[in-house]
């Protein structure tokens, strides 16, 4: 059995199934993997700064101007530097993504509750004074569903003051981007990553759409070359052949579905996910020890850490079929 280090590392010779950090069970593209392979005899030369060319498709793809866009190794980085700059009092929609509030001063939250299966009516926000960062995960991290962001403009609008980050690190799955805003509200920022429907988590590719000023301003302060140049040659080339990702997000929500429902004929509750991973609660079972089960047969889950939930609860990614069948076996054993 492989030790906890390795499978942290997602190491080599691991052999069992680690579905513990919200990673696709997919590996990068062909394509992107040849790319990074080409790129590996030119690294004695720096990347263009600022990953210029990312840089530009990026904003071509997403329809703004390049001086919208930052790209960083990584939007946990990204996402770290807002925080520094924006985060005096946050507000956050919970349970979220940990690295919210492990980072916040201080925070206010805002409930998503089982009984709403988890989604959240933006209509119903309220941001509490003298929130200067008021985050949403959309979809959320660690129950999958996303909200309708048709009301954002007005809440935008009503709340100059306040900055909203959106992370869209799952947006692939929802195709409900509020990226388009971003040129006209300077109160609106916008995080994604090539980690999750792009399968690049390794290589470390995040990026933001930013007003102007903010984007200048983590530009200037950021180093220059903040990619290595086969990350961005694996960046470039899957969003070159984005018509595969399309495709492999269908199975992938398939297999979760799959998965659920698996789950449910074990007597396990499940709640509805957009995405390729989704709540189940365990109960009368304490997550932590399923989850500890499961390790002995080499097998890594989230338990969710929140005591405010019961504690049967646990965040559930899938795994490619055969993983998953391995998975639903060793339940069948453990529950
Ligand atoms: N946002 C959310 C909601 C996430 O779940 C994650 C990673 N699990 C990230 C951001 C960070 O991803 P990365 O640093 O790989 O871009």
């Amino acid at each position: 059995m492989a030790d906890a280090s390795t499978v942290e590392k997602g190491g080599a010779g691991f052999e069992g199934v680690k579905l513990l950090l919200c990673e696709n069970p997919l590996p990068p593209i062909d394509e992107a993997v040849e790319a990074a392979r080409d790129e590996l005899p030119r690294s004695n030369h720096y990347t263009e700064p600022h990953s210029a060319p990312l840089r530009e498709l990026l904003a071509d793809r997403v329809g703004v101007s390049t001086d919208h866009v930052h790209v960083n190794a990584g939007s946990e980085l990204i996402l770290r530097q807002l925080f520094d700059r924006f985060g005096q009092q946050v507000h956050l929609l919970t349970p979220t993504y940990p690295l919210f509030p492990e980072i916040s001063e201080v925070y206010t939250e805002t409930r998503l509750t089982p009984g709403d299966d988890f989604r959240f009516d933006l209509r119903e926000l309220e941001v509490p004074d003298g929130t200067t960062l008021a985050v949403l995960v959309n979809p959320n991290n660690p129950n999958g569903t996303g909200f309708d962001t048709a009301p954002l403009p007005a809440l935008l609008d009503a709340n100059p003051e306040v900055r909203f980050l959106v992370d869209e690190a799952f947006v692939d799955f929802v195709d409900e981007s509020v990226t388009d805003l971003v040129p006209e509200h300077d109160n609106l920022l916008v995080t994604r990553t090539l980690s999750k429907a792009h399968s690049l988590a390794g290589f470390r590719v995040g990026y933001a759409v930013l007003p102007e000023a903010v984007a200048a301003d983590l530009n200037a302060s950021n180093d220059a070359y903040p990619l290595t140049r086969p990350s961005q040659a694996a960046a470039i080339a899957t969003l070159e052949h984005e018509s595969k990702i399309r495709g492999r997000i269908a199975d992938l929500r398939s297999w979760a579905g799959q998965l659920a429902a698996d789950l449910r004929s074990l007597g396990v509750e499940t709640f509805p996910t957009e995405t390729y991973f989704f709540l189940a609660d365990f109960a009368p079972h304490d997550a932590a020890d399923v989850a500890a089960a499961l390790r002995d047969r080499d097998i890594y889950v989230k338990p969710l850490d929140d005591d405010r939930l019961g504690p049967g609860y646990m965040r559930v990614t899938t795994a490619r079929p055969t993983d998953n069948e391995r998975v639903v076996s060793a339940l069948e054993e453990i529950l």
